[in-house]
């Protein structure tokens, strides 16, 4: 909640705090940061305020990626239309005139809640993998892409494992495709239990085909995390009697590391992991090849 005027914070937390935790700020740089900082749900902006306008302080949080999907309900005197129009035309959701009539406060801000909750969930699944619950590949790629651009700014290595799960059909054959489900689940929940930070993430390119990206280690760390999962595969002991390789289900893994530059796109990264993975199945699956070129 934003307004310059504590009676109006006051009216309007009365009508709203015995359902919702309400925060509020008294300027317009103060709810700029007080929304980066706890990201609500839903904003109620004074539009005519000291300093900086409840418009500036729209257009502010619309310009981040963080605070984007914040829906804005702006608060105006009865009869400033063109505010209200503006406030709309930059990204605001739906206006409420003073003085405030607390039925129309509580349904409105209700609808608009809702709409947003909706709004998080469609954004979750939109990046979650249906059957292992973590990440998809348009996440990945998403995520990637930032990574990427961060790890060029600071001049950081990036390292990619990829792993793909050795003789899987031969998996699907002997114990039917809901196995083969189950048993991706449990490779997915091996996968990211091996990761500790939080910018590594674990993602299912597709199949039976998982990546991790790990931003910022050095090469041999990102080897040894890259043998933690062949290794933390074979302690998960997933029996697996057809096949070729092990008597429980092996992966093998391709890893990748390298410091991004201005003449290589995320795509590399994505090759060179591609590349070592499919040595790996050639030199007999269950292991990992790859590195830094620069480290051996
Ligand atoms: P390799 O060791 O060379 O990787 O052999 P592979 O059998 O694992 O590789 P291949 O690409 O021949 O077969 C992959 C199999 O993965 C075939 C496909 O039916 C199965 N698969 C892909 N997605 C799914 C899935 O979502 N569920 C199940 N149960 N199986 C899947
Ligand atoms: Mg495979
Ligand atoms: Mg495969």
């Amino acid at each position: 909640m934003v307004d310059d005027q504590v009676e109006n914070i006051r009216m309007l937390t009365e009508i709203l705090r015995s359902d919702y935790t309400v925060l509020f700020a008294k300027q317009g740089q103060e709810a700029v940061e007080l929304a980066c900082r706890h990201l609500p749900d839903l904003i109620l902006l004074d539009i005519r305020m000291p300093g900086m306008s409840g418009h500036e302080v729209c257009q502010r949080l619309k310009a981040e990626p963080a605070t984007r999907h914040i829906p804005i309900i702006f608060v105006t005197m009865l009869g400033e239309e063109e505010d209200e129009a503006l406030g709309l035309a930059i990204g605001g959701v739906d206006y409420i005139t003073k003085p405030v009539r607390p039925a129309i406060v509580r349904a409105r801000v209700r609808v608009h809640l809702r709409l947003k909750a909706y709004q998080d969930r469609l954004e979750a699944i939109s990046m979650t993998d249906g059957l292992t619950g973590i990440a998809n590949r348009r996440h990945f790629d998403a995520v990637l892409a930032r990574e990427w651009n961060r790890a060029q700014r600071f001049g950081n290595s990036l390292s990619l494992i990829m792993a793909d799960v050795d003789h899987f059909k031969l998996y699907n054959d002997t114990y039917g495709h809901q196995a083969g489900d189950e048993c991706l689940k449990q490779v997915a929940a091996v996968l990211s239990g091996r990761l500790m930070r939080a910018t590594d993430l674990a993602a299912r390119l597709g199949g039976e085909e998982f990546v991790c990206l790990v931003p910022d280690i050095p090469a041999r760390g990102a080897m040894e995390l890259a043998q933690g999962i062949v290794e933390a595969m074979r302690a998960a002991a997933i029996p697996h009697v057809s096949s070729l390789v092990a008597s429980c289900v092996t992966v093998s893994i391709g890893l990748a590391t390298l410091t991004p530059t201005a003449d290589l796109a995320p795509a590399a990264l994505l090759e060179m992991a591609d590349q070592f993975l499919y040595q790996a199945k050639h030199a007999g699956r269950n292991r990992v090849v790859g590195g830094d070129p620069g480290h051996g």
